[in-house]
């Protein structure tokens, strides 16, 4: 094959945000990469912070941490579960990370003298991150997200530099508009002037989109097609009608049903590189997700539930989505429930109501609020031997809860929570206290992937099938080394330990005392994907499926 030179593809938003400008990046990398091309992704953050680790889930959704240990948007998870594979740090951006090596260039003298300026010199920062992020993943094909709507002041510099790289090479480089086409109730017909009027605002920025993605309730018509063609320069065929759709899932085929992918490689002067359908897999993936009938009812047990419904599913979108997969290679439809912790401490709820449920999961979470509420739902699922899977502070609550009812430490719990109490079961490591000490927030949490040792004969070991795996973290707290013994003597099998023994990665019973009680001091949601669903989800869904029976 002649050397093919790299092509970039942007994605933009128009008319507003949140319509699934990620969802549909993360679509155009699945169908590229099943025509056969090296595909990564990156995705553009508009903020200031630095990374995402500092921002709260409830407002900004779910922290996805990649291996390198990147505390990253949620779209990154989209991003890897559509490829099925890992994406790297120089995958993903914010304004923060330009803007603070551009100033950290400056005050090192490597601008020789120059006055910097925001343009080019943010722009050019910008470009040569996507540019390394390309080489980097050895791809063929770049699509970059660039967060927010055009026409807003946030995102301007990255826009600039997708013109500038369009400019530099004009074959190479396309556009993609991802925007809104509204149906107000009292006209009943859907309206294209927004998205007329977004087109022009990229046209103002000197750029021209070469598809439009048509976001709205139901499919855009033929006539609203030719009318956005005409008035905002692009080929009739290359506005692509995007409905809602019940699962994100279906929006690659959806795309595919446009011809989507085909018209994206002429436009980028590509060939297909094979002939077969690439998507096969995920096709079978995506029949299994409407064939299931019967179900699994999963009890989710955690805090960020009380600021409304459209939050709690964005904070801890990768564990809904690591259920799903379990659940669907299992053939069963799952039935997902929220319950808020708090609600078992002030009585609104009786913790009995969990026996209703096939399965139950303390997801991460930080601080005090609700955490004893998780330890009586902990308790009763363990008690009542009801499938039970802790993730992070999961595992450590389930810690504490063993510690104070079985193995006889009255008042157990974690320095998070309480600095002084009589069993400090969940610690703080020297190093991190160290950290924390110099008021260094930013780099106290253990982060990205780390090694486990898996004990033999385990549920832990049975699961994955192997002794060795990693997995990815985000912590300040462990099971304090002090109380291992004593746990262990109790009962608890700590299945998976660091390579050194010190810390522990995974705690569980064994399956002569509970069908299954699991907790991991990893994320496992993070590496769960359509098409590989996660080990220890599918050994809890396969539990709960047992109990349901
Ligand atoms: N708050 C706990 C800790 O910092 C658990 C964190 C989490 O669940 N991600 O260790």
């Amino acid at each position: 094959m002649t050397e093919q030179r790299h092509k970039y593809i942007f994605v933009i938003g128009g008319v507003m945000s949140g319509v699934g400008k990620g969802v549909a990046t993360s679509s155009i990398g699945l169908i590229l990469q099943s025509k056969g091309f090296k595909v990564n992704l990156i995705k553009i953050d508009q903020y200031l912070n630095v990374d995402a680790g500092t921002m709260n889930p409830t407002e900004h959704g779910e922290v996805f941490v990649l291996n390198s240990g990147l505390e990253t948007d949620q779209d990154m998870g989209n991003y890897e579960r559509f490829l099925n594979r890992e994406l790297g740090p120089a995958d993903y951006m914010t304004s923060g990370m330009v803007y603070k090596t551009v100033i950290e260039r400056e005050r090192n003298l490597e601008y020789g003298g120059k006055c910097v300026e925001a343009v080019p010199h943010i722009p050019e920062e910008i470009i040569r991150r996507i540019k390394l992020s390309a080489t980097e993943a050895g791809s063929d094909i770049t699509a970059i997200e660039i967060g927010g709507t055009t026409g807003e002041y946030q995102n301007i510099f990255f826009l600039e530099a997708a013109r500038m790289m369009h400019r530099a090479s004009p074959d190479d480089v396309i556009f993609v508009l991802v925007s809104y086409l509204p149906v107000p109730g009292n006209l009943g017909e859907m309206k294209t002037k927004p998205t007329q009027s977004a087109s022009r605002m990229l046209n103002g920025a000197g750029i021209q989109a070469d598809f439009i993605i048509a976001r709205s309730e139901t499919s855009i018509d033929q006539k609203r097609k030719e009318k956005l063609a005409l008035f905002c320069d692009v080929k009739v065929e290359h506005v692509i009608a995007a409905p809602d759709v019940e699962s994100i899932y279906d929006v690659p085929s959806n795309f595919e049903n446009e011809n989507m992918g085909h018209m994206l490689l002429r436009a980028l002067k590509l060939e297909p590189l094979n002939k077969e359908n690439g998507m096969t897999e995920w096709k079978e993936f995506v029949s299994k997700t409407k064939s299931a009938t019967e179900t699994v009812k999963i009890g989710i047990v955690g805090k960020y539930f009380d600021t409304g419904n459209f939050v709690l599913s964005d904070a801890y979108i990768s564990v809904i989505e690591a259920i799903k997969h379990s659940a669907y290679a299992n053939d069963r439809k799952p039935v997902l429930t929220w319950i808020n912790s708090k609600d078992f401490e002030t009585g609104e709820k009786d913790v009995s109501i969990l026996k209703e449920f096939d399965g139950v999961v303390v997801p991460g979470g930080f601080g005090e609020s609700g955490i004893e509420g998780k330890i009586k739902a902990i308790e009763y699922a363990r008690v009542n031997k009801i499938p039970y899977f802790g993730l992070c502070y999961g595992m450590q609550l389930a810690t504490i809860e063993y510690a104070r009812h079985v193995a006889g430490l009255k008042d157990a719990n974690t320095t998070e929570i309480n600095k002084n109490g009589p069993y400090p079961v969940i610690d703080i490591m020297p190093e991190q206290k160290k950290h924390m000490a110099e008021g260094n927030y930013g780099a106290t949490m253990r982060l990205g992937a780390y090694p486990a040792h898996l004990k033999k004969g385990t549920i832990a070991a049975e699961a994955y099938g192997k002794a060795e795996i990693s997995e990815r973290h985000r912590h300040r707290y462990e099971v304090n080394p002090d109380y291992i013994a004593q746990l262990e003597k109790a009962g608890l099998v700590f299945s998976g330990k660091s390579p050194d023994g010190v810390l522990m990665e995974i705690a569980e019973l064994p399956t002569s005392v509970h069908p299954f009680f699991l907790g991991t001091q990893f994320h496992p949601e993070l590496q769960s994907r359509p098409l590989a669903p996660h080990p220890l989800f599918s050994a809890f869904i396969k539990a709960a499926i047992a109990r349901k029976k």
